[in-house]
């Protein structure tokens, strides 16, 4: 499937959450097999090819995409969740949002030090997500060298802070704007 007919089925829903932004829906395309298969397939290859060991995937939409490919290449997913969702003993990274603040949290014991751990996630947006996930893993000891995602958002910079914190950056399309 080629990179425009997979931008395709992304739905545009203009001013949600709120006025004026432009949320990409990516819950028509992982409603359409053959392009849940080819999204997850080549995010799959990717992270091959940047020899992961683990897939780490933000709570929610990052699960759909990171677990799938983590079964492809045959290893570990790790779920990086919102706050008091684990029952174990974890740890949590606080990270600004455009108003207020969020929290991650994952178990430690999830990744280890020989661990290369390629992040998954549905969107790229600021960034602040993704740089928070990759803080929260290099504190439990793992590699993270690479981060993977459907869609980028280039003009709102996000992946540009992802590479100025070492970490290589690809999406499978862009779309201008936010
Ligand atoms: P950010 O931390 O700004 O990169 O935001 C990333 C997270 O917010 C992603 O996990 C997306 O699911 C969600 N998100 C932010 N902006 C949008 C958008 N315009 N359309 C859809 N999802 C978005």
């Amino acid at each position: 499937m080629t990179s425009d007919a997979l931008k395709s089925l992304v739905r545009t829903v203009p001013d949600f959450p709120e006025p004026g932004i432009q949320f990409r829906d990516i819950t028509t395309l992982i409603g359409d097999g053959e392009g849940l298969a080819a999204s997850v397939h080549q995010l799959a290859e990717i992270a091959r090819n940047a020899g992961a060991t683990k897939i780490a995937g933000m709570e929610a939409r990052g699960f759909i995409f990171g677990a799938a490919a983590a079964v492809q290449l045959g290893i570990g997913f790790v779920p990086v969740r919102k706050p008091g969702k684990l029952p174990v003993k974890t740890i949590g990274i606080d990270y600004a949002l455009e108003y207020g603040t969020d929290r991650l949290e994952m178990d430690p014991e999830g990744v280890s030090a020989d661990d290369n751990v390629v992040i998954v996630d549905d969107l790229i947006a600021t960034g602040g997500t993704a740089l928070a996930t990759v803080e929260l893993l290099r504190m439990a000891g793992a590699r993270v060298k690479s981060a993977l995602f459907v869609v980028d958002l280039p003009d709102l910079g996000g992946a540009e802070k992802l590479r100025a914190a070492d970490v290589d950056v690809r999406a499978l399309m862009q779309f201008d704007g936010d």
